[in-house]
């Protein structure tokens, strides 16, 4: 949608901004540089775990969403509710060279959305190859070619890894956004607590990309939710 839609909603004109609750977060953000503003509502379908094809329904939406925080309460009735995706992931895999076939992108590592790295991880992808393809050009046998197989294999040798640190911690998000109860108290008690620049749960992400299995940097540790007490 356009900007002038949005402006009077208190929207964040230059930031993600990410409202988490019970079994549900909505996403807001500026783009093209500020001519566009996007809007992502995620919930947890009912009709959708209980099997029933008619999932994810504007009813479904509205219900999912009811009496949340002004930003949403404005931002929900602007939506175009004529689309929507269903969540997969998949477990990640540790092969994704066969011969001198490579697997990249979705195809090696479909993730949930929750760190918004699927197109990031496969242009990281193809990046990397491109390196080792360039790193080992002329070294096959003397013959002035590329040794594809070490180029593969030094591709195979970080990126899986990478990605499945990527899965994994999307999939942990997830769980952490959508949490209710106890556990979402404990969430709350342990993010106020941390310094608002304090981004070092995702630099690992954010930082260079590593080009072999040494550079990748360290993952964060996670804070355990019975860290805080009761
Ligand atoms: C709503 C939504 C929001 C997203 N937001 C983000 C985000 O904020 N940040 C982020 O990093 N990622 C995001 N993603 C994920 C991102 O779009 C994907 O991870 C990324 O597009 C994967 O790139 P890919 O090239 O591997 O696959 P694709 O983009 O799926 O490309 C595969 C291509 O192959 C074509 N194809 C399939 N089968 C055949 C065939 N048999 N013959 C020829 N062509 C074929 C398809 O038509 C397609 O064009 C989002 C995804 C969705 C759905």
């Amino acid at each position: 949608m356009s900007f002038d839609a949005v402006i009077e909603n208190e929207i964040f004109e230059k930031d993600v901004v990410v409202y988490v609750g019970p079994r549900c977060h909505f996403v807001q953000y500026p783009l093209r540089r500020g001519e566009m503003f996007n809007q992502v509502a995620v919930f947890e379908s009912p009709k959708a775990r209980a099997g029933v094809e008619d999932w994810g329904t504007p009813e479904e939406l509205d219900a999912a969403f009811e009496g949340k925080c002004t930003a949403i309460e404005k931002g929900l009735p602007l939506m175009w509710r004529d689309r929507r995706w269903r969540m997969f992931d998949r477990d990640p895999i540790s092969t994704w060279v066969k011969g001198r076939i490579a697997l990249l992108g979705d195809a090696a590592h479909p993730p949930l959305q929750y760190m918004a790295q699927g197109a990031v991880m496969a242009i990281e992808d193809g990046w990397v190859l491109a390196e080792h393809v360039g790193r080992q050009r002329g070294r096959h046998g003397g013959s002035g070619g590329t040794d594809w197989d070490a180029a593969l294999a030094a591709y195979e040798a970080v990126r899986p890894e990478h990605c499945r640190r990527v899965i994994e911690a999307a999939r942990a998000w997830g769980n952490l956004w959508h949490l209710d109860g106890r556990r979402r108290e404990q969430r709350n008690a342990i993010l106020r607590a941390r310094d608002t620049y304090d981004y070092s749960f995702v630099d690992w992400i954010f930082g260079p990309t590593a080009l072999t299995p040494e550079e990748e940097p360290e993952l964060y540790r996670a804070i355990p939710l019975d860290a805080v007490d009761d």
